[in-house]
């Protein structure tokens, strides 16, 4: 059985060290925050190339701790995505602002930066004829201040951060990057993370960079912002803890993350070049089996985090055949993302209407992705592109 994840080759590969640390944050009794978290906190901003890095509970968090900190709120519009992980747009309604999709190009997965013209000049007008708006009243649609763009990294692909900051910047938008999934990710040399003014990720298990348990992160290199997300991670706090300046969260990541997260960077570049080598061995075996599907392409001078191996089916009958068939072989599959946002019930209060984004809508029916991570062996590859073989 090819697990899809494989979090216990990596395990047994540093388990003496990750117990070592784990038992040395328990000795210790720090336990929130202290100085594993700012180790951590020094070796991620550097890692990524900003000057401060924010250690959070989770990239849902860091996420609200962003807009909380670009004071979003209810009457404020932020655009993002349809095809991605729920959290991307319910940290905007978690601060009460009002989510305004945006569709994905279905060659990156990743924001459409023409449809994103089209959606901040509708509304502005109020036309949802220039692009689809949320249904809402129109008083209340007229009164939405748009505040800024929240563009997603999709599978570990970083979005088109040159058009999109270039955009946002024209229209007084703020940028935040979604790089949950693309921590370890590149574009023209620059790491996921700092290709926009907020960059948020998470360190869920099964994300490129995972702990062992909830965590997050957040990197800026204005010294303000970092101050207030530091605020707003602990309650608002000022000068010291009994002192509440603004509203925040408990928003903190734990020591015993920080303790695992180190070890697991001790080896995270060599990850991110076995996931190139297990993409690379997928195209190739894809291509040369002339496997009926998409697969991804990545940019030149980008370089992929690889969180997922999404390929594009013909249609819905030909994934499910293929779905069928790796299953049949011991293959496990997953569909990234089976329903977009806007037709989430969650969402229902948008009034948005299936047609409304037909690229996102249009992958939710064809997209599947293939195991992915870095001890995939290159037998296993071949094995597993000859299973979707008819
Ligand atoms: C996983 C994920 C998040 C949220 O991260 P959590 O740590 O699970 O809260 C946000 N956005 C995207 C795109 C994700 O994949």
């Amino acid at each position: 059985m090819i697990p899809f994840i494989d979090l216990q080759s990596q395990f047994a590969r540093i388990q003496p060290e990750v117990e070592a640390a784990m038992l040395a944050v328990v000795r210790s009794g720090q336990f929130i925050l202290g100085p594993e978290v700012a180790k951590l906190e020094e070796r991620l901003a550097d890692y990524v190339g900003v000057k401060h890095c924010i250690s959070c509970a989770s990239g849902t968090d860091a996420l609200v701790m962003a807009l909380m900190a670009k004071g979003v709120g209810p009457g404020d519009a932020v655009f993002t995505v349809p095809f991605t992980f729920m959290a991307s747009a319910e940290a905007i309604a978690t601060v009460g602002a009002t989510p305004v999709f945006v569709d994905v190009e279905a060659g990156s997965f990743n924001m459409d930066v023409a449809a994103l013209e089209r959606a901040i000049e509708a509304l502005a007008k109020a036309d949802a004829s220039i692009h689809p708006l949320p249904r809402l009243p129109e008083a209340e649609l007229k009164a939405l201040k748009p505040k800024g763009v929240i563009a997603v990294d999709l599978f570990g692909l970083t979005a088109d951060y040159a058009a999109i900051n270039t955009i946002a910047a024209a229209n007084g938008l703020f940028v935040i990057e979604d790089a949950a999934q693309s921590f370890g990710a590149s574009a023209n040399n620059a790491r996921a993370g700092s290709l926009a003014e907020i960059g948020c990720t998470s360190f869920f298990p099964a994300k490129p960079l995972g702990c062992y348990g909830d965590g997050g992160a957040i990197f800026v290199n204005d010294s303000e912002l970092d101050t207030i997300l530091r605020s707003i991670r602990v309650h608002g706090q000022g000068e010291d803890k009994y002192e509440n300046v603004r509203m925040g969260i408990t928003g903190r990541l734990d020591a015993v993350q920080a303790a695992v997260l180190q070890k697991k960077l001790d080896i995270f570049d060599d990850e991110m070049d076995n996931r190139q080598r297990v993409a690379a061995g997928y195209a190739a075996a894809l291509a040369s089996e002339g496997i009926d599907v998409v697969a991804p392409a990545i940019p030149a001078h980008h370089i992929s985090a690889w969180a997922q191996y999404t390929v594009t089916a013909r249609d819905a009958v030909a994934r499910t055949e293929f779905q069928q068939r790796l299953n049949a072989a011991g293959i496990p599959t997953m569909i990234y993302y089976p329903k977009a946002l806007h037709q989430q019930k969650a969402f229902a209060n948008l009034g948005y209407q299936t047609g409304d984004f037909a690229v996102s809508e249009d992958l939710t029916s064809r997209v599947f992705s293939l195991p992915m991570h870095p001890y995939l062996a290159d037998e296993q590859i071949v094995e597993i592109v000859a299973a979707m073989k008819a």
